[in-house]
């Protein structure tokens, strides 16, 4: 008997909607990879179905008191956190990810973006200038109308509801477009929109592929505001689309990024600290410190325990509680792990730990993809294996001799996302910390994410930042009043 798959619909004008054209696509599940739902395969039409439903919502919704806004995404909120359990069960199926990570890191990270940008418009200011005895200026900033948002599938609910929360509390309305691999937790999301009340056609979502729904998001000439998360060479031609109209674009994109463990460090903190950063999530956080540059002295030291700590990690069944290290999302990235491992064979380097598919953990799971946390040393800086993004459980540990040599070392790639720096020594951290060519730079930790502070890429890993008063100001207009003395 076949059994009938779950489809996962779009939600347009808060109503959950078949596709125009009525074809969905398999939604696999990367632990097994067998085919679990199916998920709307929509295109251009539906697009133009969800901007008129947004664009009709646009003058109740941006009219709204702030509190009445911030309230709706305070039971937004809430909902999830009351669902929590069914959100981290779906986002683990749905990614390959540990259900531990989605419980303590996904589901409540998605939870808190309401919550900051619900409260975070309760607390903002506007500006005035006084220009001496001439006139008095003051800046409105006003919702921008329709925004679209695009994100990836590795962190689906968490990087979605980081656009969605501060889009729609400052006003507008919006076309979400998650990752078509990734599709569950946006499709809950949904759900729990309309059940806190959301107004019709303020949370639009459209699902699909990049190609389809993605170009047809960043192309359309009503949706002025473009929020996009993803690699570098979809980036790009998420710049392109947008340039001929103007739109406002943030493009969170690649990283390639450095992790530097000096000889004063403390070890055990930072072995701890760059395993975590190089396998969180199987390699696939955009965040990932994919490169580890140690200082000579303590090098051997350094790689036999990380060796040593790497190569406890559970892996095992995403829907097993002890398991740290999942699945890889798809075949397809799967492939491209592989790829660079055996390209970093070829350009010398060795596989010190990993290197391939491990045994299945059980039956469920003996079509999954699969991948052993992977450590190569042995390369040049200058490699490919050591340039590209791979986006998957693969790092390299290179030694240096001295400062100089190994910010040069990291800030010789295309990307600047973020890096990591672990030393004892504080002037060293600021002399470091000032020269990297980074969005980000943490000092003897990884991860710490507090939502007030800019976030984003230099170089190719992005235009723009998120979080904050940057997020606030993103998704307004700013608009100046003059008034005369
Ligand atoms: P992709 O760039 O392949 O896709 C990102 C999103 O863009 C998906 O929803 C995709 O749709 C969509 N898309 C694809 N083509 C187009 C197009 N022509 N126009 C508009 N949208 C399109 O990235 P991945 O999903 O593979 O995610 C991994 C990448 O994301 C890595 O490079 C990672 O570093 C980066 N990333 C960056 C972060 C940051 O904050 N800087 C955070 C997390 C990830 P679909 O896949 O459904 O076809």
């Amino acid at each position: 008997m076949t059994q009938t798959l779950v489809r996962i619909n779009n939600f347009i004008n808060g109503e959950f909607v078949e596709p125009i054209n009525s074809r969905y696509l398999d939604n696999i599940e990367p632990a097994t990879g067998k085919t679990y739902s199916q998920v709307a395969d929509s295109d251009a039409y539906d697009v133009d179905f969800s901007v008129a439903a947004a664009e009709k919502a646009i003058p109740d919704w941006s009219k709204q008191p702030t509190a009445e806004r911030s309230g709706f995404l305070l039971r937004i909120a809430d909902l999830i956190e009351r669902d929590l359990e069914k959100f981290a069960r779906a986002e683990s199926i749905d990614t390959g990810k540990p259900i531990s990570l989605a419980r303590t890191l996904d589901i409540p990270r998605s939870i808190a973006n309401f919550r900051f940008f619900a409260t975070a418009i309760l607390h903002t200011g506007s500006e005035a200038h006084i220009t001496d005895n001439v006139a008095f200026n003051y800046t409105l900033r006003q919702p921008r109308g329709i925004a679209g948002l695009i994100s990836p599938w590795n962190l689906p609910l968490y990087l979605l509801s980081w656009k969605i929360a501060p889009a729609i509390a400052v006003g507008n309305t919006v076309i979400a477009k998650p990752s078509e691999l990734t599709p569950m937790t946006a499709y809950m999301l949904c759900e729990i929109a309309r059940e806190a009340g959301l107004p019709n056609g303020v949370l639009n979502i459209v699902h699909g592929t990049g190609p389809n729904v993605g170009s047809s998001i960043t192309a359309h000439p009503k949706i002025n505001t473009i929020s996009f998360t993803g690699g570098t060479a979809t980036g790009r031609k998420v710049a392109e689309a947008c340039a001929p109209f103007f739109k406002k674009v943030s493009l969170e994109l690649g990283g390639k990024n450095p992790n530097f463990v000096f000889a004063d460090a403390d070890l055990e903190a930072a072995i701890a600290g760059s395993v975590r950063s190089s396998f969180a999530n199987q390699g696939q956080v955009c965040l990932c410190g994919s490169r580890v540059f140690v200082e000579k002295s303590i090098y051997k030291e350094f790689v036999d325990r990380f060796i040593g700590q790497a190569s406890q990690l559970k892996q095992g069944d995403p829907l097993d509680e002890q398991t740290e290290q999942g699945a890889i999302v798809n075949k397809t990235q799967l492939d491209k792990v592989k790829f660079y491992v055996d390209l970093a064979q070829k350009e010398g380097g060795k596989i010190a730990l990993g290197g391939s598919a491990p045994q299945p953990p059980n039956e469920r799971c003996c079509e999954g993809y699969f991948f052993q946390p992977t450590v190569i040393t042995g390369l040049s800086v200058s490699c490919r294996t050591n340039r590209e993004e791979i986006f998957g459980p693969v790092v390299t540990i290179t030694p240096f001799d001295n400062e100089e040599e190994v910010i040069n070392h990291a800030n010789d790639v295309e990307y600047g996302l973020s890096s990591s720096v672990w030393t004892q020594n504080l002037s060293r951290a600021h002399r470091v910390a000032e020269r990297i060519n980074t969005g980000t730079v943490w000092v003897n930790c990884w991860l710490v994410r507090d939502l007030r502070v800019p976030f984003g890429g230099m170089k190719q890993s992005g235009v723009g930042r998120e979080g904050g008063e940057e997020a606030l100001r993103f998704f307004t207009e700013p608009k100046n009043v003059c008034i005369a003395k």
